[in-house]
């Protein structure tokens, strides 16, 4: 996957966040698994050519961060890029909006 450039900032911005400790499983959803495609980014190597996704620090595990399909998982409104029209892989908007209109689609 070569990043276009508000894609690479974003991926600086997540891995930054996690590293930094900004960013844990209790406040966002850091997970290998690929709801685009089904599969888990942990039985490939570190590098796939569809996925965006990091090692997880001091741990033997990888989160992902951009989908095969483009979806962000780690929610970019954590990282001040604004898309208010974020959604989870369940539907649900960012915490970060208070008021969200599910029609308008989803990034
Ligand atoms: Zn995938």
């Amino acid at each position: 996957m070569i990043l276009s450039e508000d894609q690479a900032e974003y991926v600086s911005r997540a891995i930054r966040g996690v590293y930094t400790g900004a960013l844990t499983k209790d406040n966002c959803r850091l997970s290998s698994y690929c709801t685009e495609c089904g599969v888990d980014v942990q039985d490939f190597p570190a590098r796939t050519t569809d996925h965006v996704a990091a090692r997880y620090p001091g741990f033997n595990s990888s989160f992902l961060i951009i989908g095969c399909e483009g979806y962000f998982f780690i929610d970019p409104n954590l990282v001040g890029i604004d898309r208010p029209n974020w959604h989870d892989t369940e539907g649900n908007p960012s915490p970060t909006r208070e008021v969200t209109s599910p029609d308008k689609g989803e990034q």
